[in-house]
């Protein structure tokens, strides 16, 4: 690679690639951003505020665990976060009680996984240490969590990875970003021009090679940029379309050891709160977990919005592959009649604004976030290091802390490849002008 690393190339203008070219602009680096779609954010994806009431969130959401970075960027931009306070619902062999689910063996799960010592996979953990039958629902309630939370599949879903959730009883949501994380990618973009970031909308990546020493970006509308460095932050399945140089390719296969998972997320506002009149009790329901085919749904309280989001996440997912959006929001309206024994056309009725995304069917993300595997902290190591590399790998699937496949990880991997780059990757430093 250049000595020089004067004018690095970013491919993709999500919350990793705003955030390294940021970090890089900042240090005076000459920074372009290339990204496929007509906007910023990725999978952050904020929905229009005149079809929902508020500015909705298609993508991300909620601010998970204690993510440092986000909080600290949050702040830097002037936004708020509200805490996420209110009661938990379940809806079970249909019955509705307020209670949050707990299993009677919590407690011996929490002490089996607190002692591993060797990475398993979730499903073989529970056939080695809860096969019994008395332990069946304890089994259901974890592949539904490892399943629907963290869109993961218990086969391959690394034990050691979600310890840490297990203990806190599930990804803990704590918070919203005031006015969604769509205004935090407005922040970063706009500081990303201030400082002279080029950012190129509607650019389809197509290859990348390398050039004594620099790097060639083709593009699919033709556009062609050279650059010192490349650093690509697309999720994963994206990489496997993009040509790469030949070691680069070779660190990409590792990828393969990283899972990534689906998210079908559903979002209706109706003309009213509805389900208050179901129920008096439900003025500060926040989560509803149920066993219908959309299992999950949550209101946006303490706002008193008429706004109901439906969650389906997980590798069954692929069962709903065949049904187009109009479809989903009708499995949505099935499944919230199920759980409030109304008729799905009463509802129907009574929608202002609809939206379904099966990610899945997302040309540049394929798919929701990633999960660890047993092998993916090895894999995260291989796509991490630089050692003389002209192209680099960033985003949410590289991050090695605790929450994969959150805004935190991305904001924190893109933080961390500018550093790496202004380090010099290559143990040199940027030359001189
Ligand atoms: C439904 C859903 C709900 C979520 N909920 C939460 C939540 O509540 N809290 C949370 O913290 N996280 C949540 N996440 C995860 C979070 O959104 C992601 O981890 C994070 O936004 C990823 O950022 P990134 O920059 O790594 O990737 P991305 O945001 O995907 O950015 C990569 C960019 O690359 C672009 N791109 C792809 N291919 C090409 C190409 N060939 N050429 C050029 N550009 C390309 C894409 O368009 C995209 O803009 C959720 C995700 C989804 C899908």
């Amino acid at each position: 690679m250049s000595d020089t690393l004067e004018h690095i190339v970013i491919v993709g203008a999500g919350a990793a690639g705003l955030m390294a070219a940021r970090e890089l602009a900042r240090a005076g680096r000459r920074v372009t951003i290339l990204e496929a779609r007509a906007r910023c954010g990725g999978r952050i994806y904020p929905l229009p505020a005149a079809d929902f009431g508020y500015q909705a969130a298609g993508g991300a959401e909620f601010v998970h665990g204690e993510a440092p970075v986000t909080r600290a960027l949050l702040a830097e931009a002037g936004l708020s976060f509200e805490a996420i306070e209110g009661t938990q619902w379940s809806f079970d062999h249909g019955k509705l009680s307020r209670e949050a689910r707990h299993d009677p063996h919590e407690a011996e799960l929490h002490r089996v996984v607190k002692g591993l010592k060797d990475d398993l996979t979730v499903a073989g953990f529970l056939r080695r240490n809860f096969a019994d039958s008395q332990y069946e629902s304890l089994r259901q309630s974890v592949e539904r969590m490892v399943e629907g939370y963290d869109a993961a599949d218990p086969e391959r879903a690394s034990t050691l990875a979600l310890r840490d959730e297990w203990m806190d009883g599930g990804r803990h949501m704590q918070a919203r970003p005031v006015g969604g994380y769509g205004a935090l990618i407005a922040f970063l973009e706009a500081e990303g021009r201030a400082l002279g970031v080029d950012i190129r909308l509607g650019c389809v990546v197509s290859g990348i090679e390398e050039a004594g020493g620099r790097v060639v970006v083709h593009c699919g509308n033709g556009e062609v940029h050279h650059g010192d460095a490349a650093v690509l932050t697309v999720p994963l399945p994206l990489l496997k379309e993009i040509a790469l140089p030949p070691v680069a390719r070779e660190k990409a296969a590792a990828a393969a050891d990283i899972g990534f998972g689906n998210v079908i997320k559903i979002l209706l506002r109706f003309e009213s709160r509805w389900w208050l009149d179901r129920q008096a009790d439900l003025t500060d329901l926040t989560f509803l977990l149920s066993d219908e085919k959309i299992p999950v749904w949550w209101t946006q309280h303490p706002a008193e919005r008429a706004v109901l989001t439906g969650w389906f996440g997980g590798p069954q997912t692929a069962g709903l592959a065949g049904l187009g959006e109009a479809e989903l929001i009708q499995a949505g309206l099935a499944s919230l009649a199920g759980i409030f024994g109304l008729s799905p056309d009463d509802l129907a009725q009574r929608l202002l604004a609809a939206r379904a995304i099966n990610w899945a069917h997302d040309p540049f993300a394929r798919g929701a976030y990633s999960w660890a595997t047993p092998q993916t902290r090895d894999a995260q190591s291989v796509l991490a290091s630089a050692d003389g590399a002209a192209v680099l790998f960033s985003g949410e699937a590289l991050y090695r802390g605790r929450d994969m496949g959150t805004v935190e990880a991305a904001l924190a991997s893109g933080q961390e490849t500018a550093a790496v780059i202004l380090k010099g990757v290559s143990g040199k430093t940027k030359a001189t002008r």
